[in-house]
């Protein structure tokens, strides 16, 4: 099998014009036989890998998948792009089950998605034995791994496959593995010799910001202010602080919902249909939420609190963007978050070792919101992955902070905190150094201490910043056992005493005192494309509801930002947007045409003209009577041109009368020979085939009402 056919298949099918990196490899893999292992971050492709793959090759791929929502919903999108697919899971009753398995044993069926449990039952290993296999796709492969958190027991009988089936290429996907997952996952599967595909795991058009929790609330409703009628989830500890601050939003007129793990499971996958479909933009939940859930279109994922470990924080936001659209991830900390998972973690399950690995992760977790350190070079580093810092979309590469030098700050803290016998929390000592009246500084004789007030110049907001850096530059650390007092370290007494000199950072300036753009400033061009969007979503809405399918299925995001730049009038421009295969042309195609139609005309209505738009200019032109010749004049284009862009307007039914340039008898005879050529039509071809009896023009308006015909 080549790799051309492959790619046919992708543009065919999915409407993509290359491949991402990686997936080429990898389909050449599979198409050679072998077995890989493939290791992508969430919305990296990792489907289309096996999808094309399966397209391709004769049988069927059975894809092992352990979320049941999801398989619905990869069907779904298979089938809305023409590729027969189908499920077998416990949702299914006989009927269904019957039904699927006559389709396969006919061949039909090019992707089957089994649940782990179906594939390792003995009732459907007689089955399995009948289909002609091209290929396993084990999906989430981590399931295998009793070190992972999804680990599924099913997940460890899968040896049988390459024992049963050794000629049968198996691919295994997923987009967290450590070695010793890798490792595992392998040796389970029996794989004598993999290849391995490891991805970057950079997701470059996520934003990240990380920001102090002071104030969070106001925080929110500015940014959900400037993300308007965008999707996005808003992960909260604790389960009343996602019902709590979901009615705070609702009463400041946004439109959210929440979900956590004590309601009720009908409640829980009603929250879940309405975000899919787009109809509560926002969801305040608790981390169990996004795990089944495909939506590409996700805008943003905002922590109200700190997760509880890079892991974590990397797969939670990784559920924004699948799209590849710019999206944001937002981080508030603070350091009560940081108690409050230190308790639960004591108090918690597992033994000393494994709660000391907790707390540890929880550290680097805080100290990644707090370092200013490009966070991309940061988390990425994290996951073993160099990156040179300065990714240009953080917050720290946005807003570099200010570095001093921080020597005698420094002293004045660490001499405090000696004076007050390392008796003082963070935020005591700040009260110190500011020379607070507190009553609790006063009733401890603080402020007789020769430091008291000596920080004057420093904001309380400041100092905290600045403390915490000198936590993690080692000159103090926190007595966990001590009610979480301050202590100088060894490096700190060097500083206090041998002045051993300090680097510190000043906070960076508030993100408002940065000039905004203006939406006045926003260019025209762009005014439009917002709009034209706008009216897309609300048609692939309605399409979608009339479907019973998730609105993302239908086109994602991307593909209608793109056709709302590019503004496709004719069948041809459509087919060169990213996302439109055969099967949804056919389907969608004229229906968002029309939009686009229709938005172009108004606006042409309100004297402006839309580059892109060549189409309706000439049609304008014609229907206030100038002849094609006048138009070409004035438009500088052959009059081939001109009546080419009447020949699309004929095909839209706008144009009705065309005798003039091409008589009946003369279309029968041109269309007659047409399926000589099949689609895209050369007209050189067919003048050359007709001995130039026939003009370019008849030729065009004969394809048009070919086409015009054939839609009917
Ligand atoms: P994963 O399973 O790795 O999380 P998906 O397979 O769901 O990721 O792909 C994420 C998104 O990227 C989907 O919307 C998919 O259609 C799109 N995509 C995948 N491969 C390509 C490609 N070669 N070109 C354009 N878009 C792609
Ligand atoms: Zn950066």
């Amino acid at each position: 099998m080549s790799l051309s056919r492959a790619k046919a298949a992708l543009k065919q099918y999915f409407g993509y014009d290359t491949f991402r990196p990686l997936q080429a490899d990898i389909i050449r893999t599979v198409y050679e036989g072998r077995d890989a292992l493939v290791l992508m971050p969430t919305g990296g492709g990792k489907s289309l890998c096996y999808q094309v793959p399966a397209i391709t090759m004769d049988g069927t791929t059975v894809v092992l998948s352990p979320l049941i929502a999801l398989m619905k919903d990869q069907v779904e999108g298979l089938s809305a792009n023409g590729v027969p697919a189908a499920f077998l899971n416990s949702t299914l009753n006989a009927e269904q089950v019957r039904n699927v398995e006559d389709a396969l044993l006919a061949g039909y069926i090019k992707l089957l998605y089994v649940s782990p449990e179906k594939l390792v039952s003995q009732s459907f290993q007689p089955l399995l034995k009948r289909l002609k296999i091209s290929l396993f796709a084990i999906d989430e492969a981590h399931c295998i791994s009793a070190w992972g958190h999804d680990f599924r027991p099913e997940y460890t009988q899968l040896r049988f496959l390459k024992e049963q089936f050794p000629q049968v290429p198996i691919l295994a996907l997923t987009a967290t593995a450590d070695k010793l997952t890798r490792k595992d996952i392998i040796a389970q599967l029996n794989l004598p010799d993999p290849q391995v595909f490891i991805s970057s795991f950079d997701r470059p058009n996520i934003s990240l910001q990380v920001r102090p929790g002071q104030r969070r609330f106001e925080q929110i409703i500015d940014f959900l202010k400037q993300h308007q009628r965008q999707s996005g989830i808003i992960y909260c500890l604790s389960r009343r602080s996602c019902e709590e601050l979901s009615a705070k939003l609702n009463a400041k007129g946004f439109k959210t919902s929440f979900y956590h793990a004590d309601l009720p499971a009908r409640q829980r996958n009603q929250v879940q249909e309405d975000f899919i479909n787009d109809k509560i933009p926002v969801i305040c939940a608790t981390i169990a939420f996004g795990m089944g859930i495909d939506k590409s279109n996700v805008r943003f994922v905002i922590h109200y609190n700190l997760p509880r470990n890079l892991e974590s924080y990397y797969q939670e936001i990784g559920r924004a963007g699948r799209d590849g659209l710019p999206s944001s991830a937002l981080l508030f900390f603070s350091y009560s978050d940081v108690q409050t998972y230190r308790q639960m973690f004591e108090e918690g399950d597992g033994n000393d070792e494994q709660k000391q690995l907790k707390i540890a992760k929880l550290e680097r977790m805080f100290q990644f919101a707090e370092a200013p350190v490009c966070r991309r070079q940061t988390v990425l580093q994290y996951f073993g992955e160099p990156h040179d810092g300065k990714c240009g979309h953080c917050d720290v590469c946005e807003n570099p902070p200010r570095r001093f030098d921080g020597t005698t700050a420094a002293q004045k803290a660490l001499s405090a905190l000696l004076r007050a016998q390392e008796n003082v929390g963070m935020q005591l000592l700040v009260d110190i150094l500011r020379g607070s009246r507190r009553q609790e500084i006063l009733e401890s004789g603080f402020d007789k201490i020769k430091t008291y007030g000596a920080g004057k110049e420093y904001s309380y907001d400041v100092w905290m910043f600045l403390l915490s850096q000198m936590l993690h530059q080692g000159l103090l650390e926190i007595a966990y056992d001590d009610f979480s007092h301050l202590r100088v370290t060894e490096t700190g007494k060097k500083v206090l005493f041998e002045n051993k000199q300090v680097v510190l950072a000043m906070p960076p300036e508030k993100a408002a005192a940065k000039p905004q753009a203006q939406p006045l400033e926003k260019n025209k061009a762009q005014l439009f494309r917002d709009e034209l969007f706008d009216a897309l979503v609300m048609l692939r809405r309605s399409i979608a509801q009339k479907q019973g399918i998730p609105p993302y299925l239908v086109f994602s995001d991307a593909t209608l930002s793109e056709m709302a730049e590019k503004r496709p009038l004719a069948d041809a421009d459509m087919m060169r947007i990213s996302g439109v295969g055969e099967r949804k042309l056919q389907l969608y195609g004229d229906a968002f045409m029309d939009v686009v139609r229709k938005f172009v005309m108004d606006k042409s209505g309100e004297g402006t003209t839309l580059s892109g738009s060549s189409y309706l200019q000439t049609w304008e032109m014609f229907k206030q009577g100038n002849s094609v010749e006048t138009i070409a004049e004035k438009r500088r284009m052959s009059p081939l041109t001109i009546t080419g862009h009447l020949a699309i307007m004929y095909e839209k039914g706008e144009l009705v009368e065309i005798r003039s340039w091409v008589r009946p008898e003369q279309m029968d005879i041109i269309q007659g020979a047409l399926s000589l050529f099949g689609e895209p039509y050369e007209l050189k071809e067919i003048y050359e085939h007709f001995e130039h009896k026939f003009s370019y023009t008849q030729i065009q308006f004969s394809i048009a009402d070919f086409r015009k015909r054939r839609k009917k």
